[in-house]
């Protein structure tokens, strides 16, 4: 197939790569040029503007920062719906607000191309892997369409509803990753000062009531989980100003939705606390060395 592939940062990258590998014949663009370059020399070929990237595809898949970047490639003079021919499906994999997504899916409707909202979790190691989870918000036909083409990027591929709710699944898991991380954190800092051994306590609450994957798989505890980021200094795995633009994401959704999330809402003020603390860089999970009593 003729893919469009727009936005080849940390995750479109690999992602893109995985369509090549597929065997997809791939037009390319990123206001990045060394990201462009590095997709030609692998056998893409470069577009000048995602207007002419979208020209060329019979689908379209777009990877990007935020709302404001979604709006500017679909909507702008020299986006997507200004190239795509009528019919051409959309996908959008950005993380992005679910009000947006279903607004730039309704311009997408208008133009005459059928679009879905199909964020992602499974980080840069999913995306290399290929092994991502596609959380897709579509009318049934168009995700029956789009899912074997999501399958050459991920393993997990779920149809969560119509537009928009793709974003829902995705700004609700990782409001509650954030807030249980804090929790985790909090307990693990509690029993260390009360003088049990961290390990010990990790492993009665991975096999209690306490248990999730915060504490099981991801524990913020040094010396509690091998491979997890509090064993490498907090470095790699899921930053602290990712996990902040997600909360914010569902904090803004809430207002818009009239429902509290008072849990959510402190989640994300303690993460803006520990980032601008300089630590927005470090996986979200070293938020345990800011609720942590000083030595
Ligand atoms: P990134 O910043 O590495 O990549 C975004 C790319 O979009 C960059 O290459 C940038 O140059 C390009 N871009 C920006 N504006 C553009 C424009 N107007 N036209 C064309 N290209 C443009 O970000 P990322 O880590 O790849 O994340 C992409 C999305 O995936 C975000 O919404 C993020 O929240 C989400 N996400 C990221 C992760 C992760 O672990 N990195 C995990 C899950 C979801």
């Amino acid at each position: 197939m003729k893919i469009a592939f727009i936005g080849l940062g940390n995750m479109g990258g690999p992602m893109a790569r995985n369509l090549l590998k597929a065997g997809h014949a791939l037009t390319v663009f990123d206001v990045v040029q060394r990201n462009v370059d590095a997709m030609v020399a692998l056998g893409a070929v470069a577009a000048g503007s995602a207007k002419h990237a979208a020209a060329e595809g019979e689908l379209v898949i777009t990877m990007l920062p935020s709302s404001p970047h979604v709006k500017s490639v679909y909507l702008g003079e020299d986006g997507v719906l200004a190239g795509a021919r009528s019919g051409i499906p959309l996908i959008d994999s950005s993380t992005i607000d679910p009000h947006s997504a279903r607004e730039v899916a309704a311009a997408a409707h208008t133009h005459g191309n059928p679009m879905a909202d199909a964020p992602v979790s499974g980080g840069t190691g999913g995306a290399e892997a290929g092994t991502l989870t596609f959380m897709v918000g579509a009318d049934p036909a168009l995700f029956e369409f789009i899912r074997p083409i999501l399958a050459q990027m991920g393993k997990n591929i779920v149809h969560c509803g119509g537009t928009g709710t793709g974003q829902v699944a995705k700004i609700c898991n990782n409001m509650l990753l954030g807030i249980s991380m804090i929790g985790v954190a909090e307990a693990m800092n509690l029993g260390a000062s009360l003088g049990i051994e961290p390990k010990i306590l990790a492993g009665i609450i991975n096999t209690s009531s306490g248990r999730c994957w915060s504490s099981d798989t991801y524990n913020p505890y040094p010396g509690v989980t091998d491979n997890a980021p509090a064993a490498r200094g907090y470095t790699g795995g899921f930053g602290t100003d990712l996990m902040l633009k997600d909360l914010g994401l569902a904090t803004d959704a809430a207002k818009q939705a009239k429902q509290s999330v008072a849990m959510g809402a402190m989640a994300q003020q303690l993460y803006q606390l520990w980032s601008a603390q300089g630590a927005g860089g470090q996986d979200f999970s070293s938020i345990i060395n800011l609720l942590k009593k000083p030595s």
